[in-house]
């Protein structure tokens, strides 16, 4: 990939963190400072992320966007306390994150993370006896409050298998949000839904956000997704994973997806993640040497 090109693509945009109400003093709720995170097994060390730096405001909807192996999931895990950097840190309200806490949520793609023996209020109730100790009565009301606030208000007494994928996903994002975490962590949660469960999906969780103004951290491989769902998107380049460029997604909804200002948002989008030149010169590289090409491969395949 070309630096050059995919920098010339991105580089008229300046972005403006979204206002936030209850953040901290300098409204950054999650701050990657220079984050380099490696993964060691016995044989090798690949650096997932080089000096990641990024700021995510409370009340902000952050999305990290990239080809796959950019390090997006490796960020989210950092965010989570799942992992520690080798050089830099994660701060959460100006705090080192050091371990895993129920004030950082996540939400993964796959379907399996709900336990299959507890029912859909069940699995919502839990973590809040368990992590935040609340009696059993106030933990209740909490879930169902927000399993109705997802649309699951029948479903409280149901087990996960006789839910569709989309509800699933909705008990794994209220089982979340009734942490009220100070940030949610979600790995593209839909991104296995079909086309158009994964839209309403997007929807309610933008509804949710209108209502309750949660700070998220979301990650993403599709452009589209990535200008619906954010207010603000971190456009990752990989090998190792490397932020390339924040682009605004404000002003972008269901609502405009086909104006002329959304397409040439994506397109740009588009151009910054796979610059056309350096696809064309990967693609006439010999095999051999085609490490790029490979690359760009696998660029595409995301896109
Ligand atoms: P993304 O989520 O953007 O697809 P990841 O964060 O999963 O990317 O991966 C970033 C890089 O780290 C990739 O090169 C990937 O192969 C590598 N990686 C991810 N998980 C592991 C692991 N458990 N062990 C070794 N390498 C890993
Ligand atoms: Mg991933």
């Amino acid at each position: 990939m070309s630096p050059t090109e995919a920098d010339a693509a991105l580089a008229p945009e300046r972005t403006q963190p979204s206002p936030g109400s209850d953040g901290p003093a300098d409204g950054v709720r999650l701050r990657f400072d220079q984050v380099t995170l490696e993964y060691r097994t016995d044989h090798r060390v690949v650096r997932a992320t080089q000096a990641v730096s990024l700021d995510v405001h409370a009340a902000e909807r952050y999305v990290l966007l990239g080809p796959s192996g950019c390090g997006k999931s490796t960020l989210l895990k950092a965010a989570a306390g799942f992992i520690a950097p080798v050089a830099g840190q994660v701060l959460l309200d100006g705090q080192p994150v050091t371990g895993p806490g129920p004030d950082r949520m996540v939400v993964f793609q796959e379907f399996d993370q709900l336990p299959p023996w507890k029912t859909v209020l069940a699995n919502v109730v839990f973590p809040l006896r368990v992590a935040l100790k609340l009696p059993a009565d106030v933990a209740q009301a909490r879930a169902r409050d927000v399993l109705a606030r997802v649309g699951l208000g029948d479903f409280a007494g149901a087990y996960p298998h006789q839910l569709s994928g989309g509800m699933k996903q909705r008990v794994a994002i209220a089982r979340a949000l009734a942490m009220q975490p100070r940030v949610l962590l979600m790995d593209s949660p839909f991104a296995a839904l079909d086309a158009l469960t994964r839209r309403h999906m997007q929807a309610e969780l933008l509804a949710l956000w209108e209502e309750i103004r949660f700070t998220m951290l979301f990650v993403t491989h599709s452009i589209e997704e990535a200008l619906i769902v954010g207010s603000r998107i971190g456009v990752l380049a990989p090998r190792p994973g490397r932020l390339r460029a924040e682009v605004n997604a404000h002003e972008f909804s269901f609502d405009n997806a086909g104006s002329a200002a959304f397409q040439s948002a994506t397109q740009r989008l588009h151009d910054g993640l796979f610059p056309p030149a350096a696809a064309a010169a990967a693609q006439r590289r010999p095999a051999a040497t085609a490490d790029k090409a490979a690359q760009t491969a696998s660029l595409q395949d995301a896109a």
